[in-house]
């Protein structure tokens, strides 16, 4: 029987349990995969700790990439022994899982599956925000939070592809050292950012904020970003951002403020197979480069999310059943 890792209760890294399951079975619209590497993400410790709802028990896990075992009944997408890549199949730490086709996207030749992996959803999201959110512009001075984290590193080389010019902020020399390899053109601790970012933009402030560090960095985002320019607060590493008055929106400068996800940015099929195919070719063709962080064996996924928590990790973490 596949093993995989079971949430019976929430809480705390501890809860994740390595289990037998199962074998599942491809119902119509699904494929059987064999998991080669799962993505660890923070949306899988909120769905461990019950910050987000899930019904229980349930198999963390949401990311990876595989082999098509078996093809469901009416699936013409794909066949066994295709590899395919997901962002949105729960019950993904496992080492079998059950992918709705409609969600799996072809694993180029040259793209390991690690790579994959690791470049579903932070990839997309990478792309989403930098091509759709607030769509970068040659030569425009944007801030970037947490840049050496798992969406932050692929960001910044975005950015950097379409002619932006990143200001990043890290918490540490090495983090600082990644950022500046993927990119970025200044790095910033977080304790004076706001006032860091006026004085590299000529106090005019940053074109867009791209912020998924939340309570901790919101207000100082408001504050570097330009007139008119864009906060796109896309996560919640710190901590979820208290109600805000809209009345700030203005008197920060006309602000636009968006809180974005990505479901809704490949809610369509062809717009998926868009985002993915510009990343995942940008890896083959070595012109945006994945970090892994940690890997990790599927049995020690409590470690994983202890790590992530901690604020330790770079880039992106995967557990290999
Ligand atoms: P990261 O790898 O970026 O890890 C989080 C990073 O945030 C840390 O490494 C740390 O970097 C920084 N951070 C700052 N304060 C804290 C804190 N108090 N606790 C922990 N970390 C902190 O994670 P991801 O790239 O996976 O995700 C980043 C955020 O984006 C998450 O909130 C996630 O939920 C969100 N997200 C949102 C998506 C969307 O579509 N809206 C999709 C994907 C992710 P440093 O030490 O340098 O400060």
């Amino acid at each position: 029987m596949p093993m995989a890792i079971a949430v019976r209760t929430t809480g705390g890294p501890d809860v994740l349990e390595h289990t037998d399951i199962e074998t599942p079975v491809p119902g119509s619209g699904q494929l059987l995969v064999d998991v080669d590497a799962a993505g660890v993400n923070f949306i899988d410790t909120y769905h461990r700790s019950g910050l987000y709802p899930l019904d229980l028990p349930f198999i963390a896990g949401l990311e990876g990439a595989g082999t098509v075992r078996e093809a469901g009944p009416d699936v013409s997408t794909f066949r066994a022994g295709d590899r395919v890549a997901w962002a949105a199949a729960p019950g993904s730490y496992a080492e079998q899982v059950l992918v709705p086709a409609a969600v799996a996207v072809a694993v180029p030749d040259g793209v390991n599956s690690e790579a994959a992996a690791a470049l579903l959803l932070q990839g997309l999201t990478a792309h989403y925000l930098a091509t759709s959110v607030y769509p970068v512009a040659e030569g425009d001075q944007v801030l970037v939070h947490a840049a050496a984290g798992g969406v932050g590193l692929l960001l910044t080389q975005v950015i950097r592809a379409r002619g932006g010019r990143v200001i990043a902020t890290v918490s540490t020399p090495e983090k600082e050292r990644l950022a500046i390899e993927a990119g970025a053109e200044a790095v910033l601790g977080y304790d004076d950012f706001p006032e860091r970012v006026r004085e590299l933009t000529k106090g005019q402030g940053v074109a867009a904020v791209y912020d998924g560090v939340g309570r901790s960095t919101f207000d100082g985002s408001l504050e570097a970003v330009a007139v008119r320019g864009t906060v796109a607060l896309y996560g919640a590493a710190s901590g979820p951002v208290p109600p805000v008055d809209p009345q700030r929106l203005n008197s920060a400068g006309s602000i636009f403020l968006t809180r974005p996800t990505l479901v809704h940015y490949v809610a369509k099929r062809e717009e998926l197979e868009w985002r993915a195919g510009d990343i995942l070719d940008a890896v083959r063709d070595g012109a945006l480069n994945v970090h892994i962080g940690g890997r990790y064996a599927l049995a020690d996924a409590q470690r994983a999310h202890y790590d992530l928590e901690a604020r330790r990790t770079t880039g992106k973490l995967l557990l290999l059943p």
